[in-house]
């Protein structure tokens, strides 16, 4: 038996009477596991496994398929004040769909998994913006796994954002997805092999910032009208790796509340506490074999 802090990413129903759980671990990375007489989320088995529940397991490994049996769960954090907030829970639910989509299976990824939690534990103290907590998350997630965000600086030439010539034209720098690489308009016709995008310096420069502990960084408003722009990138990086990802701009009223950090707040109508919402939004289900 083994004890594992973990947060609860998706349940579903498993034959009658049992729950069938992804957890990402961190001791473990992702994993699967399945309870018996967990199904009613009254229960407080059940509601320990419910998703974007941080929970302690206690777990036995390998009895029924390979899958792990939870045979105990504590709650160590349930995120009410995401559950009960419609705009946070949509939030919290890209934070979700991301690590489902990116972890691999049965690998443990620490510092993944706290800066997972220090996200999540800011959406339910609603400290700041949740799309600045989202862009933290995002940007230095994918430093994590290995594709963090370049700086504007031309891997040819070394030329940086912000230079005279370069001002007249808002994209002056381009982005090679495949390797990470980033050139200026000049030396990007001598680059013949693969697709570049155009990218404002100030977009790279925002989003390449690595540095920082989880506590202190997580959350980076940084300046506002560039937001929409920053988010964007993040998406069209998150959605080379996972091509199923649904872009933040296309989640319902996250775009108002973008537009609402850039200073034209438009409050998303009101919803009923006891209101029940996937936080896995319904889509992203990438499943690794
Ligand atoms: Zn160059």
């Amino acid at each position: 038996m083994a004890e594992q802090e973990v947060l609860i990413l998706r349940s579903g129903r498993y034959l009658d009477s049992a729950k069938i759980v992804t957890f990402f671990s961190r001791e473990g990375g992702l994993g699967t596991g399945f309870a018996r007489g967990a199904t009613s989320r009254d229960n407080r088995f059940g509601a320990s496994l419910e998703p974007l529940t941080r929970s302690r397991l206690s777990l036995r490994r390998g009895t029924l398929a390979g899958l792990a049996r939870i045979l105990h769960a504590d709650v160590i954090a349930s995120y009410p004040r995401i559950r009960t907030d419609y705009d946070r829970l949509v939030w919290a639910g890209l934070i979700v769909r991301f690590l489902l989509g990116f972890l691999p299976e049965s690998h443990p990824e620490p510092s993944l998994f706290a800066l997972a939690c220090g996200a999540l534990d800011r959406l339910d103290g609603r400290v700041g913006p949740p799309a600045a907590v989202w862009e933290g998350f995002a940007r230095q997630a994918l430093a994590l796994l290995g594709w963090g965000i370049p700086a504007a600086v031309c891997r040819r030439c070394g030329r940086t954002g912000g230079e005279k010539e370069e001002r007249e034209e808002a994209e002056s720098h381009y982005f090679r997805a495949s390797d990470g690489a980033v050139f200026c308009r000049s030396c990007r016709l001598a680059e013949g092999g693969g697709e570049l995008w155009g990218v404002e310096a100030e977009v790279l420069n925002a989003l390449s910032r690595n540095g920082g502990s989880v506590d202190e960084d997580v959350l980076s408003p940084g300046p506002g009208p560039l937001l929409r722009e920053r988010l964007a990138f993040l998406d069209r990086v998150i959605g080379e790796h996972l091509p199923r990802w649904t872009p933040v701009a296309e989640l319902t009223f996250v775009g108002s509340a973008i537009s609402g950090f850039d200073g034209d707040r438009k409050l998303p109508p009101p919803r009923s506490e006891d209101e029940e919402v996937d936080p896995n939004g319904g889509g992203e289900h990438d499943q690794r074999t």
